[in-house]
């Protein structure tokens, strides 16, 4: 099956399954109706996607063929099990990610493009696709030069993105997980009720859990918070209305005065 494909349909199975967990196991109220909200999100994902396939037509495999055939790239240079090297490149590629994370945040061109997603209102597994166009071609150019730095295989990126986008879907995800299972998820990976406090109004909480699939690199680097200290307003403070949140206001939204 065509790899777009199978892609595609795991994407669209994490989303049928996310917001039918959501309807009956809600974690938070939502501040605004679904419909306002799911079309814009949905279309935004649907920009980037094609906004990818227009610059990089067969995606990041021809970096990763490219670093293989010059063999450049740490994992091009040493002999190891597949089982061995993808467990080390999604360890990797997860840290890479989580630095690329922070960056979004603290480096204010970059983060006028990331606080289109920090400015849902609500967060729900739609929130996990509302991205920028031109951060999501960012995110492809930081991922491909790595990919050129540590040789990773054409099947590690493949296996990577989908672990990715689930992930992301899950933990922005309206679920409320129970207690145990909660605690016991967190301590490997990112759950919702870890990842909501990275999308508080107020920056000391937004500055904290970064990660999106392991938990330990923000106990690792003195990021992690494991409760709300404050009341627990999602979104930002200058985009409240309903209007900052058509698709149109979304895509002019980095070139506002912040
Ligand atoms: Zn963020």
């Amino acid at each position: 099956m065509n790899e777009s494909l199978v892609r595609f349909l795991i994407f669209f199975l994490s989303l049928i399954a996310f917001s039918t967990l959501e309807f009956f196991f809600q974690y938070r109220k939502r501040t605004q109706s679904r419909k306002s909200r799911w079309p814009a999100n949905l279309a935004m994902i649907f920009i980037g996607g094609i906004a990818v396939k227009i610059a990089l037509p067969t995606g990041m495999a021809v970096f990763s063929e490219l670093a293989s055939s010059k063999e450049i790239g740490l994992f091009n240079l040493f002999e190891m099990s597949f089982a061995l090297e993808l467990a080390l490149s999604i360890i990797i590629l997860d840290l890479l990610v989580y630095i690329q994370h922070v960056l979004t945040h603290k480096i204010d061109i970059f983060w006028r493009f990331h606080r289109v997603h920090h400015a849902d209102t609500d967060l729900d597994t739609t929130s996990a696709l509302r991205f920028h166009p031109i951060e999501i071609l960012g995110s492809i150019a930081y991922k491909s030069f790595w990919v050129m730095v540590f040789g990773f295989s054409y099947e590690t990126i493949f296996i990577f993105e989908i672990i990715l986008n689930f992930m992301a879907m899950f933990n922005h995800s309206n679920i409320k997980l129970p207690h145990r299972l909660e605690k016991l998820l967190r301590l490997v990976i990112v759950t919702p009720q870890m990842h909501i406090m990275h999308h508080s109004i107020h920056q000391y909480e937004s500055d904290r859990n970064y990660g999106f699939n392991l938990s330990i690199w923000d106990k690792l680097f003195g990021t992690y918070i494991s409760d709300f200290s404050s009341e627990g307003v999602i979104g930002q403070l200058y985009y409240r209305a309903c209007s900052e949140h058509k698709l149109w206001a979304l895509l002019k939204l980095p070139f506002k005065k912040i």
